[in-house]
C-alpha cells in the first residue's frame, strides 16, 4: 500500500473520475481543547478537530465538527452522486472542541444537501443526544437563529461502540475510547486503504488500550491523540484523557500501521514545540507526520513512497533575497522621505523555492544564500529550512517547495 499526497482541493470535484481506487483525508482542524489565534500556533494551525475522506465510490466522510468545519464548509462542494449524495459526519464526543463547528457549517442551511449524523447515546443526555445538541447550541441566547433556519435534510443514528457497519462501499467500526464522559474512535475501511482516528483517548485502561490498537491494526493512517508530553502525561495532567506522541508511536508499532499521524494539539504547543514532538517521535516510529491544517494525504495512488502534500501556509511565503533596500516613510516633522540602505540584519520567515529533489514534508533543509555584501564581493547565508508545503512546480520536473526558515549564521 503506498500513500501519495496532492494540494489540496475541495472534495468531490475530480474523485468521480478517478479510474484506480483512490480516497483523500483532507485535515481541516487539528488542535486540540479550544481554537487558538496565537501566530505562534499558524503552521500548525488552530482550529478544533474535523477531518474529510472522501472514499473511491465517492462517498464524503466527515469526522468530528470542531471549528475546522466552518473552514470546510466555506470550501463546499457537494458529494458528486453515485447514489451517495449524502455526507456522513461521524461525531467521536460532545465536548466543545468536537461540535463547536456545527452552527457555522454553511452546508448546513442549504436545503438541497442532506446530512447523516453518527455519534453515541451519551448518558448524560439520553435519547437523541446530537439532536439535543444542535437545539442546545443554538438555543436563545446562544446562537442568533434557531433550528428552523437548517433547511438541509438530517438524518440522525446512534452508534455503539464495537458496531460494524457498511456505507457504500466502505466499512466502518466504532470502539469506545478512554476519556470523560466517553469517546467513539472509528475505523474506516477503504478499498484504497484503511485509516484510524484516534482523537481524544488516554493509555491506562486494558480493555480500552485493546480497543485502540484493535483500530490502527494495520491502518495505513493512523490518526492518534498527542495532546501531552510523555512526561505530562505521566504527572500534571494525568487523567484528563490524552495522549502523548510516545503511546502513539508505540502502539503505531504494535498494531502494524503504517503511517502514525500526531493529532489534537495541545493549545499551549506552539509550532517550534510540535515540530520537536515530531522530531522525536520520528526516533522511534519511521513513518511520523503532524497533522496539520490544510494537509492532504491521498490514499491508493500509485508509487512507492509516503507523502503528504500540503497546500499554502496563510502567511505570505515568498521573499526576495535582496539584502539592499529602499525605504520610504514620513519623518518625525511629517514629510515624506525616501532613501536607499542596506539591510544588515535580516530575519526572513520563509521562502518559497523549486526542486528536483522532492523533499519529505515536515523535514528540515539546509538553505544557503549567496548575496552581495556592502561593496558588492560575495556572501553566504546560511539557513536551516523546514518543509512546510510542497506543490507541483511549474516547471516541469521541478517541485515548488515552501520553507519556513530560521537563520543559523552567516559566513563570508
Ligand atoms: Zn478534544
Ligand atoms: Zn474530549
Amino acid at each position: 500500500m503506498c500513500i501519495r499526497a496532492e494540494k489540496a482541493s475541495a472534495q468531490g470535484q475530480d474523485t468521480g473520475k478517478m479510474t484506480a481506487p483512490i480516497a483523500k483525508l483532507s485535515f481541516w482542524g487539528v488542535r486540540g481543547s479550544t481554537p487558538t489565534v496565537d501566530p505562534a500556533t499558524w503552521r500548525y494551525g488552530g482550529n478544533t478537530p474535523c477531518l474529510e475522506l472522501t472514499a473511491p465510490d465517492g462517498t464524503q466522510f466527515i469526522l468530528d465538527c470542531g471549528t475546522g468545519l466552518r473552514m470546510l464548509g466555506s470550501r463546499w462542494a457537494a458529494p458528486n452522486g453515485n447514489g451517495n449524495a449524502a455526507t456522513h459526519i461521524f461525531v467521536t464526543h460532545y465536548h466543545w472542541d468536537h461540535i463547536q463547528g456545527i452552527p457555522f457549517f454553511a452546508p448546513l442551511y442549504a436545503e438541497n444537501n442532506e446530512f447523516h449524523f453518527y455519534s453515541f447515546r451519551s448518558k448524560f443526555l439520553g435519547r437523541d443526544s446530537l439532536k439535543q445538541v444542535f437545539e442546545t447550541q443554538m438555543a436563545l441566547p446562544y446562537f442568533p437563529v434557531d433550528m428552523s433556519a437548517m433547511s438541509a435534510k438530517r438524518k440522525f443514528k446512534e452508534v455503539e461502540g464495537g458496531e460494524s457497519f457498511r456505507i457504500g462501499e466502505n466499512t466502518v467500526t466504532a470502539k469506545w475510547l478512554n476519556h470523560p464522559q466517553g469517546c467513539l474512535g472509528f475505523r474506516i475501511e477503504t478499498p484504497a486503504g484503511i485509516v484510524a482516528y484516534a482523537t481524544d483517548n488516554e493509555p491506562g485502561d486494558a480493555k480500552l488500550d485493546e480497543n485502540l490498537k484493535e483500530l490502527a491494526a494495520g491502518a495505513d493512517i493512523f490518526i492518534n491523540d498527542a495532546q501531552f508530553s510523555p512526561e505530562q502525561l505521566a504527572t500534571s495532567r494525568r487523567g484528563w484523557g490524552h495522549s502523548s506522541w510516545k503511546v502513539g508511536a508505540q502502539v503505531a508499532r504494535e498494531a502494524g500501521a503504517k503511517t502514525l499521524v500526531l493529532f489534537h494539539h495541545d493549545p499551549d504547543s506552539t509550532d517550534r514545540m510540535i515540530d520537536n514532538v515530531l522530531r522525536q517521535a520520528r526516533e522511534e516510529f519511521d513513518s511520523v507526520f503532524a497533522a496539520c491544517e490544510g494537509m492532504v494525504v491521498t490514499l491508493g495512488a500509485v508509487g512507492d513512497r509516503v507523502q503528504a502534500h500540503m497546500p499554502g501556509s496563510r502567511t505570505a511565503l515568498r521573499r526576495e533575497a535582496q539584502f539592499r533596500a529602499r525605504v520610504c516613510g514620513v519623518t518625525e516633522g511629517g514629510k515624506d522621505f525616501e532613501e536607499q540602505t542596506l539591510v544588515r540584519d535580516l530575519s526572513l520567515q520563509g521562502a518559497l523555492i523549486s526542486l528536483k529533489n522532492l523533499p519529505r514534508l515536515q523535514s528540515e533543509l539546509q538553505v544557503t544564500m549567496e548575496t552581495a555584501g556592502p561593496d558588492g564581493e560575495a556572501q553566504s547565508m546560511k539557513l536551516r529550512g523546514y518543509v512546510v508545503r510542497i506543490d507541483a512546480g511549474t516547471e516541469k520536473g521541478h517541485t515548488s517547495v515552501g520553507l519556513y526558515l530560521r537563520t543559523e549564521g552567516t559566513a563570508e
